[in-house]
């Protein structure tokens, strides 16, 4: 067997998260510099593809989904069950204690629906814009560009207009518009 020399590591691939200095993969699309925060809570569609493959991003985007779907169930339990116990006449600390139980879980159950709505339609979106025009194949693609999402807040996503992605089978480019 015949040992392949390193530099095949490093490769000659537009995008290449190991390789950073090079011309090429300077005027490319980059990944910021990663903090934990940045890695695993508010990553654009863009820095989520290029780190993890675009099939594992949007299983990702689907868990993340219905782990919100699930905190939303769980916030109305609580409002309900705060609403069933809330006491007009009881004690004053009581009440304000349960009145509070019943906000939160309000938001919480607002809060959460909406990002599970938000969170499967971007990956639908994504999703039925991934397949290759040129020989077909689904999911199998690195990213290239993208447009700059400035808002990075937890509840409103960190996204991305667009983000231009090549395929890694013919080198077909194409544009991925997130409506
Ligand atoms: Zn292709």
């Amino acid at each position: 067997m015949r040992l392949k020399p390193l530099i095949h590591l490093s490769g000659k691939s537009k995008f290449n998260i190991g390789v950073r200095d090079t011309l090429e993969t300077q005027a490319r699309f980059q990944l910021p510099p990663a903090t934990l925060i940045s890695a695993y809570f508010v990553m654009t569609p863009a820095e989520g593809i290029a780190r993890f493959g675009f099939r594992r991003w949007y299983e990702r985007e689907l868990i993340e989904g219905h782990v919100y779907l699930i905190t939303c169930v769980l916030s109305l339990t609580l409002f309900a069950a705060c609403l069933e116990q809330i006491d007009w006449r009881g004690p004053l600390q009581q009440f304000l204690f349960t009145l509070c139980a019943l906000v939160l879980g309000a938001a919480l159950c607002i809060g959460s629906l909406r990002r599970y709505g938000f969170l499967l339609a971007r990956a639908e979106c994504f999703g039925a814009q991934s397949s290759c025009g040129k020989c077909g194949i689904y999911g199998i693609l690195k990213v290239i560009g993208a447009g700059a999402g400035d808002d990075r807040s937890v509840l409103d996503a960190a996204d991305n207009p667009w983000v231009r992605v090549q395929c890694k089978k013919c080198g077909h480019e194409w544009r991925i518009d997130n409506q």
